[in-house]
């Protein structure tokens, strides 16, 4: 006998999907329910002619105003099998959405596994039933903890008591790593359910970083969340994390976002990376929505938040300065280490079309010989970045973008790095029909190469030639790659590794005695304003990376150097890394960013503009900036006149920008809000035909 229910007056229900950006369909789309849900609940709903996936945010019982009732489709499925996500979670997404000026369908579905878009509530089930299986054991720790130095131990006792977000100012081999885990231990232990999440810059340094944690941790309470699992590995990630139980979170920025219900600590490792900002879709920083994920999820139950680095950003040095955060120091190196010294080398003083100096060179092969390995830094990959004709000054521009195609000797390829363009290298000057074309300047294909050459005479201690190795994007492409690279670093199978910024990034090599940059002066007056702040962050960074092992050092009896090759020696910046001194580099770019209200001084936005022409772009820019007048905040404003991006065309499209600045963020973003529609409507008006995209950039990293 079946029960006949009565039929169930309809519910109501508001509904976030992925909208196209500036569709114009709004946050939401009302649909109905016959049964109560839960917002936060994910839902299948039909969208136009197919069925998508979909998140709960408001449920309503009667239909809101202006809402067509007849037209409101019923929800497809609720995946209910799933534990809603929470007001936290839908508050982070709703404060990012709002601030990074995107919708908010488009940053929830963003926030998601990819996976989960296309499951079927019983491909759900399933999974939910792997889950079960699952142990959340964040439990054994050995018993044998290495010993806090006093800085460490000092650092971690105000770290669990603070009460503001924590800027842990520690210098490169200073031990954070060892914070960070304690502080876990710290906040796992104080609560059965509690969760940390702990952020990497790169996706390259999550291996080492989970192995760590799992050395320390049992290993069925740690995930990783990062762009480089598989869809159905992120999915089982996911999940172990929104059912609690995944104790310990490790992931890059996207982790940010991870539904996390019993968080109590958020670590944010070299917190000054500019990975923690993204640059596509929602161009949010993750750092910056960690400091206030932390504070939301603290109305329940305290939440800690820390960001580490040796060389912090300004803005959260600047926060420290004034107070708004914790600034924790942990200035000596585990072992007593010294940093490197500086040796900067004059290249005014060097032979003509020198790359690498003598006396450099001299060096290498002498520590080479001695059984210690060097670390090269050149932020050039490829062989050239240019091949060129000196007859008819033919150049290899890409002929998509307005750039050069670099040269690539090791296949004889031309490869343009914006859009990917790749060509054979010609046998002549297409031009002209030179056969004498030539790579003009130097990428790390060629250094490994020179370095090869000019070091070919050295011996190891074992009587074997001195080997040279590259990493760069270009060897470390294939599956495993980096990490043979690596290994054979730490083995000692290479004496100089070549390599572009990603050789500074927290490896920790132990026979490394010397670390030399070859082409610092770009950094130095680059036209971006954040140029010196990163360059004197990459080369501390990268002097890092030498003498981390005390006894070594010691033993060998080898001086520990930073060898900077400059045509600018007397830049005050040298002078600030000779010392090792962030604080005074800091103090004096903060000085003129405060004198030209830069941030953290001021506030930016960027509107970006993609369209079949050049005119095309700028003229959607400039008329929306007319059409601003009057806007709430415009008084606050300035909108500079568009220009194009330093990369003017990539990939046949035209590329132009328009940056607004305010002393006041509240301002901003009341006129972001406002500007929107205006520039939604702005792409009607026959000047901007053309106009493909556009996009909004809240406290841009590059301009
Ligand atoms: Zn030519
Ligand atoms: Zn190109």
């Amino acid at each position: 006998m079946t029960e006949v229910l009565p039929p169930s007056p309809d519910i109501w229900v508001d509904v976030v999907v992925t909208t196209p950006a500036h569709s114009g369909l709004g946050d939401s789309l009302v649909y109905r329910s016959d049964r109560p849900l839960v917002p936060g609940t994910l839902v299948r709903v039909p969208l136009g002619s197919r069925d998508t996936l979909g998140l709960v945010w408001a449920v309503r019982d009667t239909p809101p105003d202006g809402v067509n009732v007849a037209q409101c489709r019923p929800i497809a499925h609720a995946l209910d099998a799933l534990p809603p996500l929470n007001d936290h979670w839908r508050t982070l997404v709703a404060f990012a959405a709002r601030y990074y000026q995107r919708s908010l369908g488009e940053v929830a579905l963003a926030a998601l596994p990819p996976a989960l878009r296309d499951l079927q509530p019983e491909q759900l089930t399933r999974r939910l039933k792997k889950q079960a299986q699952w142990a959340s054991d964040a439990s054994a720790a050995p018993a044998d903890l290495p010993a806090l130095s006093d800085e460490q131990a000092d650092a971690l006792q105000a770290l669990v008591q603070a009460t503001q977000p924590v800027l842990l100012f520690g210098t490169t081999g200073s031990g954070k790593t060892e914070v960070y885990l304690r502080a876990v231990r710290a906040a796992l232990d104080a609560d059965p359910q509690a969760q940390a999440l702990v952020m990497v810059p790169e996706i390259n340094l999550t291996p080492q970083l989970e192995a760590r944690f799992r050395e320390r941790f049992a290993t069925q309470g740690v995930v990783s969340l990062h762009s480089g699992l598989t869809p159905a590995q992120r999915l089982q990630h996911w999940l172990a994390a929104h059912l609690g139980k995944a104790r310990i979170v490790l992931g890059t920025r996207m982790a940010v976002f991870a539904s996390l219900p019993h968080l109590r600590l958020i670590v944010v490792d070299e917190e000054h990376d500019p990975s923690y900002k993204s640059q596509e879709g929602a161009r949010y920083s993750a750092r910056d929505l960690a400091i206030y994920r932390a504070r939301l999820e603290s109305a329940t139950a305290p939440c800690r938040v820390v960001l580490g680095s040796a060389t912090p950003s300004l803005e959260s040095w600047h926060a420290a300065e004034q107070g708004r955060y914790r600034r924790l120091a942990m200035p000596g190196r585990i072992g007593g280490g010294a940093l490197p010294r500086l040796r900067l080398v004059d290249m005014n003083h060097q032979p003509k079309h020198t790359a690498i100096a003598p006396t450099l060179i001299d060096a290498l092969a002498r520590r080479a010989e001695r059984g210690e390995q060097s670390l090269v830094l050149l932020n050039r990959r490829g062989y050239a970045p240019v091949l060129a004709c000196h007859d008819c000054g033919w150049k290899s521009d890409c002929p998509h973008c307005s750039a050069h195609a670099v040269f690539h000797k090791i296949d004889r390829t031309l490869r343009c790095h914006h859009c990917g363009h790749t060509t054979r290298v010609p046998r002549a000057c297409p031009e002209c029909g030179n056969l004498d074309i030539a790579p003009v300047g130097r990428g790390t294909e060629q250094i490994e190469e020179q370095l090869a050459g000019l070091l070919a005479d050295a011996r190891r201690p074992d009587g074997q030639p001195v080997r040279v190795a590259r990493l760069d994007a270009d060897t470390t492409r294939a599956k495993g790659s980096l990490e043979s690279r690596l290994a054979d670093m730490h083995a000692g199978e290479v004496d100089v590794l070549v390599g572009t910024q990603m050789v500074a990034k927290g490896h920790d090599f132990r026979r490394i005695t010397l670390v030399a940059s070859l082409n610092t002066d770009s950094g130095l007056f680059a036209s971006d304003y954040r140029a010196p702040e990163r360059l004197f962050a990459l080369l501390m960074q990268a002097a890092g990376r030498a003498g981390r092992d005390a006894a070594f050092v010691a033993e060998q009896g080898s001086a520990v150097e930073l060898w900077v090759q400059t045509w600018y020696p007397q830049h005050p910046l040298f002078a600030a890394l000779a010392r090792h001194d962030y604080p005074a580099f800091a103090a004096q770019q903060l000085e003129e960013r405060e004198a030209a209200q830069m941030p953290p001084f001021g506030h930016q936005a960027l509107v970006r503009a993609e369209a079949r022409t050049q005119d095309a772009a700028q003229a959607w820019l400039t008329l929306a900036a007319q059409a601003s007048a009057g806007l709430p905040g415009r008084e606050h404003l300035t909108l500079y006149p568009a220009v194009p991006m330093a990369v003017q065309r990539v990939a046949n499209v035209e590329r132009a920008q328009m940056l607004v600045e305010s002393h006041s963020r509240p301002a901003l973003q009341a006129f972001l809000k406002a500007w929107q529609p205006v520039l939604h409507a702005t792409r009607a008006r026959p000047e901007a035909k053309g106009l493909i995209r556009w996009a909004i950039d809240v406290d841009p990293l590059s301009l």
